[in-house]
């Protein structure tokens, strides 16, 4: 029996993992869960999985919770609290599904107690993966990806040599934009970005797929976990999301891991791994998909994406900048504060006047962000 701690349970892949655990009763307690404020939802989790603590990082909303459950668990709130949830409790696998930087803290906190984490949010690796990958050989930690063009690259190089891989190819679907015309960015809707293709995901996911700054948030994330540098990383735009990323290794042979759209296997793959448990999902149906098609990613039109692979050629704190400015402009987007073409323009204007350091401890890293944000107030976005 595994005892897993979920952070980030009320979002997209929080309750997926719970969908996952549900399934495995005799596998899986879940000892934890943490969500920022959705506390109607976190109840509902309470009364099904019987967790011994939840922690609710806004205050208020925690009273709120706690007066209306009683004592059917522990309520925790704020930050702190999560921290210690991550570096103090009882458990096996941390699943980190909080979005954006918010997220990084409570996974180094789990890495250095050598625990197994089943990481999704792939904002810890972009701000500080080097960082990260120090702490995990040190402390004997270990990092499944959840992501599923990672997960699908991990199970590619299930007994393989890392010396023989010439290429990782991460598959992209191209997001809802991916036949529109550049021109018409200036006046796409926060729905109209919202609503992917082929996967429903939150709100920041979303947005960055749409721009594309996903795909280049996982070029980075694909770097530090597999070591491998970016000119050994390619993106190819799949629309059918069916194959879920590839490995092409020195002798020409190519190996993808395929299924449907569904974040529900790399989220059990991570928390069986190297084990796969029966499941009843939805099995994939070839011949129903019919035709699988691949096409060279545009970079002018998604600047995002070519930010991102700059930011890793120039290394330190680009890539924190570049995350930063990146969680900023997608939350004034969705709050209609900005148009949709001015993302990767606020992006580039963070990466121009911020200071970039190289080879940042960790200290670093937080100053830098929060340096990001508070240019771009001050810049008046
Ligand atoms: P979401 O917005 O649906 O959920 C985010 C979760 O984080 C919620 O539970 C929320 O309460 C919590 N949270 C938000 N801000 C917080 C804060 N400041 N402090 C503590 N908790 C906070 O997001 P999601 O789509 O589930 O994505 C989560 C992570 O997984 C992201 O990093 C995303 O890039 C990654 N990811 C998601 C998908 C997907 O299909 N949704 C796929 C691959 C990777
Ligand atoms: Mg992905």
């Amino acid at each position: 029996m595994k005892k897993i701690l979920i952070l980030g349970s009320s979002g997209s892949i929080g309750v997926n993992t719970l969908n996952v655990v549900r399934k495995f009763p005799d596998k899986f307690k879940v000892v934890g869960l943490t969500v920022n404020s959705r506390i109607e939802l976190l109840e509902q989790q309470i009364k099904e999985f019987r967790p011994e603590f939840v922690v609710v990082t806004n205050e208020s909303k925690a009273r709120e919770l706690k007066s209306n459950i009683g004592n059917l668990c522990d309520v925790l709130s704020g930050n702190d609290e999560l921290l210690k949830a991550a570096s103090e409790r009882d458990y096996d696998i941390l699943l980190g599904a909080i979005v954006g930087f918010a997220g990084l803290q409570p996974t180094l906190e789990a890495i250095k107690r050598g625990k197994r984490i089943a990481l999704a949010n792939k904002e810890t690796l972009v701000v500080a993966g080097e960082i990260v990958n120090k702490l995990v050989l040190e402390h004997n930690a270990e990092i499944i990806p959840v992501d599923s063009e990672h997960s699908a690259i991990y199970q590619c190089l299930v007994g393989e040599n890392l010396n023989e891989v010439e290429k990782l190819i991460l598959t992209a679907s191209g997001g809802p934009f991916l036949n529109k015309d550049k021109s018409l960015f200036e006046n796409v809707t926060v729905d109209e970005a919202l609503n992917h293709p082929n996967w429903k995901m939150g709100n920041k996911v979303s947005i960055d797929s749409a721009t594309m700054m996903n795909k280049g948030l996982e070029v980075i994330e694909a770097h530090w976990l597999f070591g491998l540098p970016v000119k050994k990383i390619e993106v190819v735009i799949h629309p059918q999301s069916i194959i879920h990323s590839m490995v092409q290794f020195v002798d020409g042979a190519i190996k993808a891991q395929l299924g449907l759209p569904d974040m529900k296997l790399p989220i059990q793959y991570a928390l069986t791994f190297p084990e796969r448990l029966q499941n009843d999902f939805k099995r994939t149906d070839l011949p129903v998909i019919n035709a699988l098609n691949f096409f060279k990613p545009d970079f002018d039109k998604f600047e995002c994406l070519k930010l991102a692979f700059e930011v890793i050629k120039v290394g330190g704190t680009a890539p924190c900048i570049l995350n930063a400015a990146n969680e900023v402009a997608v939350e004034k987007f969705i709050n209609k504060k900005i148009k949709f073409s001015q993302i990767s323009q606020l992006i580039n204007k963070a990466l121009d006047k911020v200071e970039n350091h190289s080879d940042p401890d960790i200290e670093t890293i937080f100053e830098c962000d929060k340096k990001t944000r508070e240019f771009l107030m001050d810049a008046g976005f």
